[in-house]
């Protein structure tokens, strides 16, 4: 799957570390931790200590059951199914 612009690249994960909770067990305060997809190191946004609030938009298309929900603009990994207008 391309990776495209999930991205906002550095403003992102510095305005994650600026609202990360310093104890936070995920990031440890960073606002971002690291994972591996088969082997391959990844940087995401802490998903515990983002707010949210960059806006969501909508997965369509090639994202399996996630198609319809609402994912976090900041690209914490977080989605959500909106309730309704
Ligand atoms: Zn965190
Ligand atoms: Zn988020």
């Amino acid at each position: 799957m391309d990776r495209e612009d999930v991205w906002q690249e550095s403003d992102s994960f510095r305005r994650a570390r600026e609202q990360a909770n310093p104890l936070c067990a995920k990031c440890k305060g960073t606002g971002n931790y690291q994972y591996s997809t088969h082997g391959t190191p990844h940087f995401t946004i802490c998903d515990l200590c983002c707010k949210h609030d960059q806006g969501f938009w909508l997965l369509e298309g090639n994202y399996g059951k996630d198609n319809g929900r609402w994912c976090c603009k900041a690209g914490c990994g977080f989605t959500k199914e909106l309730n309704g207008p």
